[in-house]
Formats: structure tokens, C-alpha cells, sequence
């Protein structure tokens, strides 16, 4: 009878350790190259989502990818219904103070897409005051546009909404990340918008996880490192961008 238990509690044990087996992903799938749907397989893929199963294949497990609002991932982080976040997402001071990031796996930055007839009086970032710039909600770029004096910012769920807007003439710019810009233009073939030449700050992609989940962040920053380690990383950098790194 004891054996019996014995062994029912250790079925347990191990049916519990396969679980935790599964690490559980949120992303915010409107993001090419870093996260999307792909339109023939309707399956999620881009950067991210080749890194963090990479990662996570590195340290044994699998992936459950949960999509949701961009604005979801961290509260979805605090109440425990994902346990890391592989949407692009910017290593900022403000988020820093809410969640934990692992070490940074992307370098990206910030550009001004605009319509090409605008070209002649849109320059720079000062000469958005006063105007109506788009942008992806909680976003670093919807952070930037609320900096400009007097601009009037519209903020959407998804960035292919703001660059719909900016193409239908509703705002004069979106501020968005520059490789999901580029990829945006290289793609789409809108040959009526193009980016401003400066790019602002560096900016530094981190995966996200719950504050204080020391673990978690050890255990991916270890995933990390095999992954850049075994070349994984240099193959999945050059599918979706096209160089070493
Ligand atoms: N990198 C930007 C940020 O962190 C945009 C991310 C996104 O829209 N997925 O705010």
C-alpha cells in the first residue's frame, strides 16, 4: 500500500517537473521581423520567436506562445499568466522599475516614417510640433511622439495600424522601431512613405520576465549564452536580417 502511494506521489513529482517543462511566451504578433503570423503556414515566426525557442530549447524546454495587446505583456508578467515576454521589447529605466530583463539580444533604434510629399517641410523631429504623429500604445516610439511640443499623438494596438493611418493621410508620422520600419518598406513596396535619415538612440531588446524572478533570468541569460555560443544566434540574426552579428 505504502509502495503504491510511493509511487503515485512520484508520478507526481515527475507529471509536475514535465510541466514546468513549458515556458510560457507572451508576444504581441503585429512586429515583422521580430514576431508575426506568417500568412501561409498561420503560424507564429520571426526573430523573437526563433530566439526565445531556441533558448528555451537550450535549457530543455519548450515554448507556449500566448499573443496579446503590447500593453498586455507586462501586466500578464505580474499575474503570472507568462513567464517572459519575446516582443521586441525595449530595456527602459521606466519598465525596469516593473519587470526583469535578461541581458540584451538586439540592438535597435528609433526612425520617423513619413509621406515623401512631405518631405519638403518634415525634416526632423522638431518639425513634428504642433502635428499628428502615429504610434503602437506603450510603445518607445509613442513615448518619443508625446516628448514633441504640442504634437497630437494617436496610439494603436498594432503598428500595421499606424502605418494604414499615416498611408490614408491621418497622422504625418509614425515613430516606430527601425529594422520593423525597414522590413515594413522592404515588404510592403509603399513607395509613397519613407524614413527620415537619423536614427535616435540605441536601443537594447531584452526578454522580460517577473520582478524579482532571479531564476528565470538566470536560466535564460544561461540559454543565451549557448545559443550565441553553439551559432544558433548568428543563423537566426542572418534569416531575418541578412549579416553576421
Ligand atoms: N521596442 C519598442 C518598445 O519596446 C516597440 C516594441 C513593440 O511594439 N513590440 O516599446
Amino acid at each position: 500500500m505504502k509502495k503504491v502511494l510511493i509511487s503515485a506521489l512520484l508520478g507526481l513529482t515527475f507529471a509536475c517537473t514535465s510541466q514546468a517543462g513549458t515556458l510560457h511566451v507572451g508576444t504581441e504578433a503585429t512586429f515583422a521581423p521580430f514576431e508575426f503570423m506568417d500568412e501561409q503556414t498561420k503560424e507564429l515566426t520571426g526573430f523573437d520567436m526563433e530566439l526565445i525557442a531556441a533558448v528555451a530549447k537550450a535549457m530543455g524546454d519548450d515554448v507556449k506562445v500566448q499573443n496579446m495587446g503590447f500593453d498586455g505583456l507586462i501586466p500578464s508578467l505580474q499575474t503570472g499568466v507568462i513567464d517572459v515576454t519575446a516582443a521586441a521589447m525595449t530595456i527602459t529605466p521606466e519598465r525596469v522599475k516593473r519587470i526583469d530583463f535578461t541581458e540584451p539580444y538586439y540592438q535597435s533604434g528609433l526612425v520617423i516614417l513619413v509621406k515623401k510629399t512631405d518631405l519638403d517641410k518634415v525634416k526632423d523631429l522638431d518639425s513634428l510640433q504642433g502635428k499628428r504623429i502615429c504610434a503602437q500604445i506603450g510603445t518607445t516610439g509613442a513615448m518619443m511622439a508625446k516628448h514633441v511640443k504640442d504634437a497630437k499623438v494617436t496610439e494603436f494596438n498594432s503598428i500595421t495600424e499606424a502605418f494604414m493611418e499615416l498611408k490614408q493621410d491621418g497622422c504625418t508620422a509614425v515613430i516606430n522601431d527601425k529594422p520593423v520600419v525597414d522590413y515594413y518598406l522592404v515588404r510592403r513596396a509603399d513607395d509613397t512613405v519613407t524614413t527620415l535619415p537619423q536614427v535616435f538612440d540605441a536601443e537594447y531588446y531584452g526578454f522580460g520576465v517577473k520582478k524579482g524572478n532571479k531564476a528565470m533570468v538566470e536560466k535564460l541569460n544561461a540559454g543565451l549564452k549557448k545559443v550565441r555560443e553553439s551559432g544558433e544566434y548568428d543563423r537566426i540574426y542572418q534569416k531575418w536580417f541578412g549579416a553576421n552579428k
